[in-house]
């Protein structure tokens, strides 16, 4: 079980070594979503989110990223945000997944 694990996460190292991991942070940072983000370093977003469930301190990176690169001009915490201003940030994507929105 353990072997499995480390070998996933070797192999997810593999797929997307640290150096595109910071790349992509940077990119995030600086405004871009997640999406973009992928496209810049040649992977498929689904690399870039995959990664957070083998790697819970991934995700944390990313939103933070996320919530410095975000846009001041957006309703963040909106369905809207998400929807029509395409906003990827913790708050954004939580009033997405709210079913009272
Ligand atoms: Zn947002």
């Amino acid at each position: 079980m353990l072997d499995l694990r480390r070998w996933r996460r070797k192999r997810a190292d593999e797929r997307f070594p640290v150096k595109l991991r910071t790349r992509v942070l940077q990119l995030v940072r600086r405004g871009a979503t997640p999406a973009d983000a992928a496209r810049a370093v040649d992977l498929p977003v689904q690399t870039i989110h995959s990664r957070s469930r083998i790697d819970p301190a991934w995700q944390a990176r990313l939103d933070k990223a996320l919530m410095a690169g975000r846009r001041p001009d957006v309703p963040h915490g909106t369905p809207s945000g998400y929807r029509y201003h395409k906003c990827h940030c913790p708050e954004c994507r939580a009033a997405h997944r709210s079913p009272a929105s």
